[in-house]
């Protein structure tokens, strides 16, 4: 049932009034709005409820009053609820004006209309007219996109949000309990509080506490590889793998691209990147990683997401890649793109509330729910300080905690400068969060102060953490050399190798492994810029193409 058009509901048991009053609807509303016809009562409470599941919206009912089991009456009742400000009329015989006239303070009748009513641009039309423009004059789009109704502070409603915000699916989430519309949401589906969070989509049933996985596949991603080998794979859509995946799509190889959670990475999180070559009043991360999404697939590079990397196998010159599905490919060349992941906090109390007011990363969902609260952040790198600007959007009470003294030795100046000139923002030198106090979400932080030793707890809506990053290499294992630190190791910087199984130096790029590259952030090395990564996620293909040609 196609969405756009708010609907006009007719109704009769009798097909050839029905098919009559329809011809005149469509004669004069079509333009505008969707007639539909309902050959009964039980028929029309189907349409309504299945309207509202999908989110249509209802301008008009216009139901015969005498139909056998369920009346017109009980139709216009029925819609009452889900559909309270639409326009109901009864069509009725003189024998019928009683129920239409107690309808009025029944179920609010706005009219009704004796048959036959031809001329209908006497009898019809002009009725109606008026009862539409009234209802127009109220009427507000509904929003088509995917609706949640889900418990306020449930971790699987959460995170399941958070996925679709990353991959930049439109939503609108109704709580249980704080919004209206939840109810009515779940009493048209039919579903109950153990069906939450429940996904209601413009086409299809609803999804009741769906995985990730299923979730993805009603919005369109794709998570299962086409073909059973590549010449490429590359593990992370960051912008490396972004890169690596325009570059090698578009020279030629068959080139997946696999990533565990969104393309976009680190820099999807990132409201404004104001340093990225080209673009002088800088690109948000989302935007960034959608174009360069839409470039690598124009290219024909197979996006696979969400798909997690577990492991790789060796089979010299092929690798086999495991995926979190169960499912494997193979492919003759890799390009590790995994890039870093936030480093944990430890502190009492804190692990039980993380997507409940303490966040890693900040996303406009996560802000949008502490609108006007107090705001922590932990972290003096520049991504606490793009994160504490961006938050004061929401909020005017925005406090960076660090341990230094000032954010002069970890932070670039302009951040500072703008942290400086913001009133919304307060910088707690010496400092570190070490405990978090809540029910079902974040309450209270206690901040010790470094310098004296005292701790205090005081009032918190959400805690934004940045305290530095981690490799994402537990799935590499042992294969490929790594640093102390879990970064990968490439070209001139390899210790000696094992198990080298060609005639030449690794390239540039290359672990060692021949044939697997590292590019981006998780490339022992590496500037941990958008440029940076973007331009080893490039340079990376041209190595590939060596490779592949000295097998
Ligand atoms: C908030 C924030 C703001 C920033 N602002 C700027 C800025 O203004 N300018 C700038 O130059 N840089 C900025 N950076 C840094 C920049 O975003 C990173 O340097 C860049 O994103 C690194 O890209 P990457 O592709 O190497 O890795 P990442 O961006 O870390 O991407 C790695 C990807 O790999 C995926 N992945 C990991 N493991 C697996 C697996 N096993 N299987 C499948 N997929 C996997 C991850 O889900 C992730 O999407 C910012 C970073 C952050 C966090």
């Amino acid at each position: 049932m196609s969405d756009a058009l708010p609907v006009i509901l007719t109704v009769d048991d009798e097909t050839e009034v029905l098919r009559a009053v329809q011809r005149d609807l469509r004669s004069h509303y079509a333009a505008d709005y969707r007639i539909i016809g309902a050959t009964g009562g039980r028929e029309a409470i189907d349409v309504i409820n299945e309207l509202a599941t999908r989110g249509g919206a209802l301008a008009l009912i216009l139901a015969d009053q005498r139909m056998p089991q369920v009346s017109g009456v009980d139709v216009l009742r029925a819609s009452l609820s889900p559909f309270p400000s639409a326009k109901r009329a009864l069509l009725t015989a003189y024998a019928d004006t009683d129920a239409a006239i107690s309808a009025i303070n029944d179920v609010g009748l706005d009219h009704y209309i004796m048959k036959p009513w031809d001329p209908p641009e006497e009898k019809l039309y002009p009725i109606l007219d008026d009862l539409l423009e009234d209802w127009l004059a109220d009427y507000r789009p509904t929003f088509t996109g995917i609706r949640i109704v889900g418990h306020e502070w449930s971790k699987e409603a959460f995170e399941l949000k958070a996925f679709l915000a990353m991959n930049q699916v439109p939503y609108r989430s109704f709580v249980v309990g704080v919004d209206p519309e939840a109810e009515t949401l779940m009493q048209s589906a039919g579903s109950d509080n153990g069906d939450l969070p429940m996904f209601l989509f413009p086409e299809g049933p609803p999804l009741l506490r769906p995985t990730q996985a299923e979730l993805a596949g009603r919005i369109g991603l794709k998570t299962h590889a086409q073909a059973p080998a590549y010449d490429v794979a590359i593990v992370g859509a960051g912008p490396a793998g972004l890169a690596a995946a325009v570059y090698g799509a578009s020279e030629g190889l068959a080139t997946l691209l696999i990533e565990a959670s969104a393309p976009g990475g680190q820099a999807g999180q990132s409201s404004l990147i104001e340093n990225y070559l080209g673009f002088p009043r800088g690109i948000s991360g989302a935007d960034l990683a959608r174009r360069a999404a839409a470039q690598a697939t124009r290219f024909g590079a197979e996006i696979l997401v969400p798909a997690r990397v577990m492991q790789i196998e060796r089979k010299d010159p092929y690798k086999i890649i495991h995926l979190d599905d169960g499912s494997s490919v193979t492919t003759k060349a890799m390009v590790v793109t995994s890039g870093v992941e936030y480093r944990r906090l430890r502190a009492e109390g804190l692990d039980d509330l993380v997507g409940a007011g303490v966040y890693y990363g900040t996303s406009r969902i996560e802000a949008e729910n502490h609108r006007g609260q107090p705001i922590y952040v932990v972290g003096g790198g520049n991504s606490a300080g793009q994160a504490a600007l961006f938050l004061t959007r929401f909020t005017d009470d925005v406090t960076i905690v660090i341990r230094g003294e000032s954010l002069v030795d970890t932070m670039s100046a302009y951040l500072i400068e703008n942290i400086d000139a913001n009133p919304a923002i307060t910088v707690s030198p010496r400092s570190a969060v070490v405990g978090a106090k809540g029910d079902q979400h974040l309450e209270k932080l206690t901040l010790e102060n470094l310098g004296t030793g005292s701790v205090e707890d005081v009032d918190a809506g959400a805690l934004f953490i940045f305290i530095g990053q981690r490799a994402q290499t537990d799935w590499l294992g042992a294969i490929v050399q790594l640093d102390e630190r879990g970064f990968v190791l490439s070209g001139a910087e390899l210790g000696p190798l094992k198990d080298w199984s060609v005639d030449r130096d690794p390239f540039p790029l290359e672990s060692s492994v021949p044939g697997i590259f590292v590019a981006g952030d998780v490339r022992h090395g590496s500037i941990r810029r958008v440029a940076g990564a973007t331009g080893e996620g490039a340079t990376a293909i041209r190595f590939v193409h060596r490779h592949l040609a000295s097998l």
